[in-house]
């Protein structure tokens, strides 16, 4: 249905998520990954590969390879995961109301296969444009840096 309007050089290996079954997810990803993406899983905070970067560059979804965020609207939250004060672009991902702790909080997914990448929280006071802060798991994301990194 979306039709990404400018043509996306790191994506293409990307392939239509429908139609891929569950057995494919679990063939694809490794077990941590199909936990976290597949069954909304949470990885410890501090452990992530990418909490504490600051390389330029795109961050992609692990599971389909569509740019999610990049390394302009990330931010140091000190939370333990990337955190980002918006996404890509709207439409790359899609929100649902998550409220298995007891709190209302809102899960952010990938909007072209519909995996989970984390929450997003708003109104912390962190001083960025939005005042968001996209929580995502590390191992949801694809860091692809940029091919000029001197203005990180
Ligand atoms: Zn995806």
């Amino acid at each position: 249905m979306s039709t990404p309007e400018k043509s996306d050089l790191t994506n293409t290996a990307a392939t239509p998520a429908a139609g891929r079954s569950d057995d494919d997810w679990r063939r694809e990803l490794t077990p941590e990954e199909y936990h976290v993406l597949r069954q909304a899983g949470t990885e410890r905070p501090y452990t992530g590969e990418y909490w504490d970067t600051h390389t330029a560059g795109a961050y992609n979804c692990r599971a389909c390879g569509t740019e999610l965020f990049t390394s302009k609207e990330k931010f140091d939250s000190h939370c333990g995961w990337p955190s980002f004060w918006a996404p890509l672009a709207e439409e790359r991902v899609r929100y649902i109301h998550d409220r298995t702790l007891g709190m209302e909080r809102i899960e952010v997914r990938c909007a072209n296969c519909d995996s989970h990448l984390g929450h997003v929280f708003e109104g912390e006071g962190y001083g960025t444009p939005t005042d968001q802060r996209y929580c995502i798991n590390s191992i949801s994301l694809k860091l692809v840096p940029a091919a000029d990194d001197t203005q990180a």
